[in-house]
């Protein structure tokens, strides 16, 4: 048995403490350390080869995410529009 598992729920940078929920950068190293993707070359003095960037999403469910944001956004700021248009008019 090995101990590699890493939990996801708590991967957090080493350095900065952020959670990297959506992005952690490992190393081969170790297993124990996780930084975000702007430290990751504090991480540890192997070559770039020899760390791997997780995503928790892949970019095409990223993209599809921050479209569902956006079409949620526009929802929200037609609503607000509407409502100060009947505003206006009372
Ligand atoms: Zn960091
Ligand atoms: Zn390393």
């Amino acid at each position: 048995m090995t101990k590699q598992a890493l939990r996801e729920d708590c991967k957090q940078c080493e350095v900065c403490g952020f959670d990297c929920y959506l992005f952690a950068v490992t190393c081969e190293c170790s297993s124990q350390l996780v930084t975000c993707l702007e430290h990751a070359r504090t991480l540890c003095r192997c070559s770039n080869d020899s760390k791997r960037v997780h995503y928790r999403y892949s970019v095409k469910q990223l993209r599809a995410l921050s479209q569902q944001v956006e079409q949620h956004y526009e929802l929200l700021t037609q609503k607000i529009s509407e409502k100060s248009f009947d505003e206006e008019h009372r």
